[in-house]
């Protein structure tokens, strides 16, 4: 008679395969090996991952010590930990479950020596690298405005994910490069000196500690049996060779992933590479997995009909037992205020009639700038959000840079303003000059205002060179305080982004990043202009307060509100990048324009483009139960107004899924006419030319609401298109 198995472990290995379909078991159970699971979204690779892990421990194949397993952001590494502990009933501190990032650090911490760091180096994070990266820019002598510390911050970023030290990089390729590479070695060589490793450093220096040390090499080949990746489309080659030499002859590599999810072209990161994985891995097992369970099939029909239109795929079916559910809502709104009060009315009615959580709505959004009239329109009606993976509108750096300058003019001394300007763009006062300036004015108990201008009449304190620069910085804000006074508030921000160099700060970056902090700053232009039409029918309530100091503490509150936590159910805003892997029972995608997604730089570009839409399907995918698409037909964004044309996204889904929410008759969504008290008649039709008392004369181009919420926007003569409450503008019709 064969012994029976203990009870618990039968028990236990039940447990990983519970709830699983048979393809899914197929992945989890199959004997040790090289696995590739290749599937759409929501079928449930990220489940079948971990359900591997307990799979491994239960059938005694391995111990946690074993096992690595490797995603790419915190929130995702977190979840991963949690449902293996779950399923184990046990701390899962023994297995090494965490991002890329995180578990280089951990290597590193470890074999300090063998890296060549000190025991306690330093992480530096973004903000801190570039402010070294300026460092060693001025260091060597070179003008900053030639050889701008984001470009060379950028360059040598982007050298390490090649696995490229300054030394490998003998051959410039352009003229320019030969100082880039310059700054990279200063650069490291203070970082090496002070013990300071910044982000792909980590994941260099780990990759290296393999490269160049056969026996620490071994050592974890011996350990780590069971290496295991999600979200696999995403790799890069830095990760790809590192994992490959981890991984050996002897060791199995789990990973899951999904080529239509494939959003990091731009980092390095392409689906090809399970392509590789297959190819260059010993005997690579397959698996698909075609059934959905996260949407209802009208959501994941409209999302296949959608991705249908990309070539470059693996191919793969997707399909779903579960009910059809809601049709897929498309509002057309007026304009972004409309849209953003259509989709948090949305929001607002599903929690009072349904019951269902903030945290259970994700608006989701291609890029940053899109965040601040949803994040205003939150605020207004006391939704509480969340931005997840970003910053808040009014925190991001850029804005807090312009707002500083807005500051400083306004209020000479405000020393928290001077400090964070006064050599940003780099003009030459550097830490050290600013740290005179700051021990004067602390013994004089003057402002670092005062104080420079002091200095500077009695060409004291400070080298002539630095006296100027701050000579020249002093009246540059003096220039900027007088636009204040002469022009209208949203003028007068412009003026003073473009003066304060910035823009071009930014924009020399060229890439990217800087291409959304400019499109934040036009944003905050555009904030102000809206800002300016508030006050003007507010005024009353606020008191002496005038137009620009209730702008600022405007920015500062909303800004200072991320600082009240303690309330958990929010509503999640994020970018469509930041948004994969996740779920939610309700998502809102909004800005669905060309334009704006597709975002206008990959228009011409098929590659790019076909990337564009894999970004719409992640989004499109993480819903669950409702899925709304909106977009506005007027957009005022980076302070330019356009009438975009419907994305082509939303023509790629076949009709049936759709419902259309147009709204005809431009009521206003409930909690706005919900007060609605003795209704004003609008007096006015399209195209009516009136009169505004402050404005002058401007013609009617949009209605909308009634009752004593009635708005209309009228394009004003001399100063451009601004939204009107009717019961407060007293407009003449003429
Ligand atoms: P993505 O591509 O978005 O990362 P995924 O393939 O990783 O998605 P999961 O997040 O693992 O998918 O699963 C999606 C949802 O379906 C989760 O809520 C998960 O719990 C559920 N799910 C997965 N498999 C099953 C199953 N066999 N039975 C019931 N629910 C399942
Ligand atoms: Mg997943």
């Amino acid at each position: 008679m064969t012994p029976k198995p203990l009870l618990n472990e039968t028990m236990d290995v039940s447990v990983a395969l519970e709830g699983l379909n048979k393809a899914q078991r197929e992945a989890v159970a199959a004997p040790p090996g090289n696995i590739l699971v290749l599937a759409g979204a929501g079928s449930g690779k990220t489940r079948a991952l971990t359900r591997r892990i307990a799979w491994h421990i239960h059938t005694g194949q391995a111990k946690p010590y074993d096992i690595l397993a490797a995603t790419f952001t915190n929130k995702a590494a977190t979840e991963m930990r949690n449902r293996v502990e779950t399923l184990l009933q046990q701390p899962t501190s023994d297995m090494w479950i965490g991002t890329f990032h995180r578990i280089a650090h951990r290597f590193l911490r470890i074999h300090w020596q063998e890296a060549g760091l000190p025991q306690s180096f330093q992480i530096l994070d973004r903000g801190d690298q570039l402010r070294e990266v300026k460092r060693a820019v001025v260091d060597l002598g070179l003008d900053p405005e030639q050889y701008s510390p984001k470009d060379a911050q950028w360059f040598i970023n982007t050298c390490k994910s090649d696995r490229l030290r300054p030394q490998d990089l003998d051959r410039p390729e352009y003229p320019k490069q030969q100082q880039l590479i310059n700054i990279y070695q200063a650069y490291q060589q203070t970082c090496d000196r002070a013990g300071l490793v910044d982000f792909d450093e980590l994941l260099l220096r780990a990759y290296e500690l393999f490269r160049d040390n056969d026996s620490l090499l071994a050592h974890y080949r011996q350990r780590f049996h069971y290496l295991l990746v999600d979200e696999f489309q995403d790799i890069n080659e830095l990760k790809y060779d590192w994992l490959r030499r981890l991984a050996g002859q002897d060791n199995y590599v789990f990973a899951v992933g999904d080529d239509d999810q494939s959003i990091y072209g731009f980092r390095g990161a392409n689906a090809g590479f399970m392509k590789r994985f297959r190819d260059e891995f010993p005997k690579v097992a397959e698996f698909r997995l075609e059934q959905n369970y996260r949407s209802t099939a009208n959501i994941l029909k409209a999302a296949n009909a959608l991705i249908a239109n990309n070539e470059a795929r693996l191919g793969k079916d997707l399909w779903t037992e579960g009910e059809a559910g809601a049709k897929l809502e498309l509002c057309a709104a007026y304009n972004e205020y409309e849209e953003a009060r259509f989709v948090v009315e949305r929001i607002r009615d599903a929690k009072m009639r349904d019951g269902i959580d903030y945290q259970n709505n994700a608006i989701l959004y291609r890029v940053n700038a899109l965040s601040r009239v949803l994040e205003e329109t939150l605020n207004q009606v006391g939704v509480p959000y969340r931005v997840v993976g970003g910053l808040r509108f009014y925190e991001r750096m850029e804005i807090k840079d312009a707002l500083a300058y807005v500051r400083l003019a306004a209020l000479p001394r405000d020393n928290a303003a001077f400090e964070r300007i006064v050599n940003t763009p780099v003009r030459g006062i550097g830490s050290r000059s600013v740290e005179e300036l700051r021990n004067r004015a602390r013994v004089s108990g003057a402002s670092l205002w005062q104080t420079s201008q002091e200095a500077v009449a009695q060409s004291m304190l400070l080298p002539r060179r630095v006296l100027s620069a701050l000579q020249a910085f002093l009246d540059l804000l003096q220039n900027m305080a007088q636009t204040l006074r002469d022009k209208s508030l949203d003028a007068a921000v412009d003026l003073i982004i473009q003066d304060s160099g910035l823009l071009k700060h930014y924009e020399k970056e060229g890439r990217e990043k800087a291409q959304i902090r400019s499109e934040n700053l036009e944003e905050l232009v555009q904030a102000a202009a809206d800002f300016e039409v508030w006050f003007e029918i507010n005024k009353e309530h606020l008191g002496e307060l005038d137009l620009l100091s209730a702008f600022l503490s405007h920015a500062a509150l909303e800004a200072g509100d991320a600082d009240a936590d303690g309330v958990e159910d929010e509503v999640q805003l994020m970018t469509l990048h930041a948004a994969k892997g996740l779920e939610f029972q309700q998502v809102y995608m909004v800005g669905m324009e060309e334009g704006v997604f597709p975002h206008w730089r990959s228009l011409d570009e098929a590659e790019e483009l076909e990337e564009e839409r894999r970004l719409c399907y992640v989004g499109m995918t993480r819903a669950m139960s409702k899925l709304t698409l909106s977009r506005a037909q007027s957009r005022r964004l980076y302070n330019a107004e356009s009438a975009p044309m419907a994305s082509r996204f939303l023509k790629e889904i076949p009709s049936q899924f759709i419902e259309e929410d147009e709204p005809e008759d431009a009521v206003a969504p409930g909690f706005l006419s919900a007060a609605s008290d003795a209704a004003i008649e609008a007096p006015f039709h399209l195209k009516q030319r009136v009169r505004h008392a402050k404005f002058g004369v401007g013609t009617v181009l949009n209605l909308e609401g009634h009752g004593s919420h009635a708005r209309v926007q009228v394009i004003f003569d001399t100063v451009g298109a601004k939204w009107l409450v009717l019961a407060y503008a007293n407009l003449k019709a003429l």
